[in-house]
């Protein structure tokens, strides 16, 4: 049987990325685009993992995922906040109204589903996708520049 993951998002570009990548990777999807309906679906459904967007019609992220935790039988499930949100402050607020993580849009279609994966419990380990070396060498080498001129006293990155 195929995990399940209920997606609820309200923007249709976004939605209609995640569900491909997902698709692709052999997941069986849920969907909602606005959270009331994304508490029902999830209520009924029972999903292995719930990516929820923030900013949502009817009930936003941060009452998807308190009612989420606040109910036994949903609390369970890992709730993943999918958001452009990147002040300090607003993670913070996620975590605390109970998401177990978030992931930052744009959604990287080459990670995407490697970071939701690390929420996903009994999931397969990320190894049979290959990182392409050149991904990872910019990488490292951005992290080696950043470093570099950390160093060297710029602290405009920070
Ligand atoms: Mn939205």
């Amino acid at each position: 049987m195929p995990k399940r993951i209920l997606v609820i998002e309200d923007n249709p570009a976004n939605m209609e990325l995640m569900v491909y990548l997902l698709k692709a990777y052999g997941y069986a999807l849920l969907t909602a685009t606005d959270g009331e309906s994304g508490l029902a679906v999830a209520s009924r459904e029972q999903p292995d993992l719930i990516l929820c967007d923030v900013h949502l019609p009817r009930l936003d992220g941060y009452g998807v995922v308190r009612t989420l935790k606040r109910t036994p039988s949903l609390r369970g499930i890992p709730a993943v906040a999918v958001t452009a949100l990147a002040m300090v402050g607003d993670r913070d607020k996620l975590i605390e109204a109970g998401f177990d993580g978030y992931i930052s849009k744009p959604i990287e279609p080459e990670t995407f589903v490697a970071e939701i994966e690390r929420f996903l419990p009994g999931s397969a380990p990320f190894h049979h996708r290959a990182v392409e070396p050149g991904v990872l060498g910019d990488e490292t080498e951005t992290c080696l520049h950043q470093e570099k001129r950390r160093q060297d006293g710029d602290h405009t990155d920070r």
